[in-house]
């Protein structure tokens, strides 16, 4: 332990009413481990806070003992952000109280809440909070960097229904940022990711969902072209309630996958209505005509059945790597590139993710949110998934391989939820013509970049060390 994480102790143990572990504590191995399991991180102390206030005591004492922070809710973050050497970890993981309001369909949860926990609390009454496809993602990590799932196409990105934050800020006050209070702040959690402090409660507006239609199917790679011309033709039009999307990959040899597939490149899609459930059998039927789909499931099911379905294709503890990008356009060379790289895909499990975002999360303007343009609708996530460390180079290289012969094809920018951590470099193109004042709102918030475990957004002048008390 060094002096300066054993300050921060002895400053924490009087009053924290959350848990101090640190490296001796029997709950340290556990606690310590993020879902990537290509990040090892030992932080000196491990603060996992039951309230705002042991979040404000935990910023603050770090700050004055200038102790590197990291700050933790799902633990999901692919760069391993949420996890440090020898510094300090806030963990919200108690903090996962959520409260709905029917009548207004709005919620408000804390910021420790991981997606699952807020989706069984707003299905009870049959209201949903548009945000990510995995359960045992954080949703504080997932809302500040913008948020996609389901439900985007038709009720925008996890951040465009964010009504009110309440953050500890630098120098440890507690502040809420609304579109009537601290509005530049307001501006910047939407999408500016952990950069501007601790978000203990999030204020969110819920939509009516219950039953939905989700179809899938496993399209086999000589038909792929084709068959993402005809998504690339037919999306721009497409209603807003219709998600349809693509993970190419190469074919598993297990039992669910027809024996003619396996081990070759095929394109795993998905579509998904939500609304009338006769008018999305048309949509979702049509999905499948094209393409001489194998396998194909079309089911009505539940929100929460849904929002759980991939819970298991990414398990905590492997090894994950991931480059993203968006194209304009997508043209028939980048496909051709992306079949072509599955021929020398070293896992099974990695996968060339294409999605469409366009509908409501389209039409919120560039500078409503830091979150910025979405005008490029076809959204690029190449993820690399495997488990043994010896094959870390095979597939790290692999997927910077495929990266690099898209990219120029693509246009400039990135979500930053989906940046591994050796990409600081991008973090400029995320925003464009958003840096400046982001820089300029950080340098209110946080002018010492107290905050920088996460895609740093620097200050205009950072402070050398030390919070202001
Ligand atoms: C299995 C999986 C599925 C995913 N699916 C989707 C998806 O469908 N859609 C999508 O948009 N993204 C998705 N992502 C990406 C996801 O949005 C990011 O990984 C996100 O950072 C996860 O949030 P978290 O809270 O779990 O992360 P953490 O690792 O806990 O934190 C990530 C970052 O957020 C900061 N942070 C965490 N909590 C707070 C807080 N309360 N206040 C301020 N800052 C905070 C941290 O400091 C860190 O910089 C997925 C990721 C994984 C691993």
């Amino acid at each position: 332990m060094t002096k300066a994480i054993e300050e921060v102790y002895a400053a924490l143990k009087r009053s924290f009413k959350g848990s101090l572990l640190r490296p001796d504590d029997a709950e340290y191995p556990n606690a310590r481990r993020i879902w990537n399991g290509l990040v090892a991180r030992r932080p000196g102390l491990i603060a996992r806070c039951n309230d705002s206030n042991d979040v404000q005591a935990a910023v603050r004492a770090a700050g004055s003992a200038g102790v590197t922070t990291a700050v933790r809710c799902g633990g999901h973050s692919l760069a391993g952000f949420s996890s440090c050497d020898d510094g300090l970890v806030i963990d919200l993981s108690p903090m996962r109280k959520v409260q709905v309001f029917p009548e207004t369909r709005s919620a408000r949860f804390e910021g420790g809440c991981l997606l699952g926990s807020i989706d069984s609390a707003t299905q009870t009454v049959g209201l949903a909070f548009p945000a990510g496809v995995v359960s045992h993602t954080g949703a504080a990590g997932l809302v500040l960097g913008g948020g996609t799932g389901w439900l985007n196409r038709l009720h925008g990105l996890s951040c465009d229904n964010v009504r009110g934050f309440t953050v500890v800020v630098a120098d440890g006050s507690l502040v809420h940022a609304s579109a009537s209070e601290n509005a530049d702040l307001f501006w910047a959690l939407r999408g500016g990711g952990g950069n501007f402090g601790v978000v203990t409660e999030f204020e969110v507006t819920l939509h009516a969902v219950s039953s939905v239609l989700f179809g899938r199917g496993l399209c086999p790679g000589d038909e792929v072209l084709g068959l993402l011309r005809h998504w690339r033709e037919f999306m721009p039009e497409g209603p807003d309630n219709l998600r349809w999307g693509f993970s190419l990959k190469t074919a598993p040899h297990d039992e669910n996958t027809p024996a003619d597939l396996r081990g070759s490149p095929i394109a795993s899609a998905s579509a998904l209505w939500v609304g009338d459930l006769n008018e999305g059998r048309r949509y979702v039927d049509r999905a499948f005509a094209i393409g001489n789909h194998k396998v194909i499931t079309k089911k009505v099911m539940s929100f929460s059945t849904l929002q759980t379905l991939a819970d298991s294709d990414f398990p905590h503890g492997r090894r994950y790597y991931t480059k993203a990008g968006y194209f304009k356009t997508l043209n028939d060379e980048s496909i051709s590139i992306m079949l072509e790289a599955l021929a020398t895909n070293p896992s099974v499990a990695n996968e060339i993710e294409l999605a469409y975002l366009g509908g409501a999360a389209a039409r919120v303007a560039p500078g409503e949110t830091a979150f910025g343009d979405r005008s490029a609708p076809f959204v690029l996530n190449l993820l690399g998934n495997w488990s043994d460390p010896a094959d870390d180079s095979k597939n790290i290289s692999w997927i910077r391989g495929l990266f690099a012969r898209l990219r120029p094809a693509m246009v400039p920018g990135v979500y930053v939820n989906f940046m591994s951590g050796d990409e600081d470099d991008r973090v400029p193109e995320a925003y464009r013509e958003r840096w400046e004042r982001l820089r300029a709102i950080k340098t209110i918030y946080d002018p010492s970049n107290f905050f920088r475990l996460n895609q740093n957004i620097p200050p205009l002048t950072a402070v050398a060390t030390g919070i202001p008390e």
